[in-house]
């Protein structure tokens, strides 16, 4: 979605809600799974004196598959991102390392901003490598394959990695993506 703003005078502020699809952003479904295809927009952009503050609220909720206990979950995003939009060419400082400011400033030419890619990076970037349906999900049984969230087997407490249980771990993965 490209927004101008040509128009927008200084100290005034343009917001609106736009409801992206999941295709529209570019996301490959089976990479990132959310939730009813959708994601929340809040756009937000305010004329500074030398700058404009793009501000984006960012809403969706991610279907995931806990790391270690394999069970499906979802979990709700509500991401705050800010850029500064300045007029002209980038330069890129040669020694100094960049600061905060220099990462989220936009360069542009003509008063115009695709905000496209950047919700979809936003939403990239939020998938966890390890999801975790709960910060102490207490995982499988390596041995017997019991889910240590519900119940304690014999091996509970025991710290036994066997080769077949790692085989019994990776077959359940197996399994669990396959019922997906
Ligand atoms: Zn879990
Ligand atoms: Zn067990």
């Amino acid at each position: 979605m490209i927004i101008n703003f040509k128009d927008l005078k200084k100290g005034r502020v343009l917001e609106f809600e736009k409801i992206y699809l999941q295709n529209e952003i570019d996301v490959p479904e089976n990479e990132v799974d959310i939730k009813d295809k959708k994601i929340k927009v809040n756009v937000k952009l305010e004329k500074r004196s030398n700058f404009i503050l793009l501000t984006l609220n960012i809403s969706f909720v991610l279907k995931l598959i806990c790391s270690r206990c394999l069970e499906n979950f979802e979990k709700k995003y509500d991401l705050k991102e800010e850029f500064y939009l300045k007029k002209g060419e980038e330069i890129l400082p040669k020694e100094k390392s960049l600061s905060n400011e220099d990462v989220y400033t936009i360069y542009y030419q003509e008063e115009i901003i695709d905000i496209t890619p950047l919700v979809r990076d936003t939403v990239i970037l939020a998938k966890p490598l390890k999801p975790l349906c709960k910060e102490d999900c207490k995982g499988l049984c390596p041995i017997c394959g019991v889910n240590w969230n519900y119940q304690k087997c014999e091996h509970f407490g025991k710290k036994m990695e066997t080769s077949f249980g790692l085989k019994l771990k990776e077959a359940l993965k197996n399994y669990n993506k396959l019922r997906r």
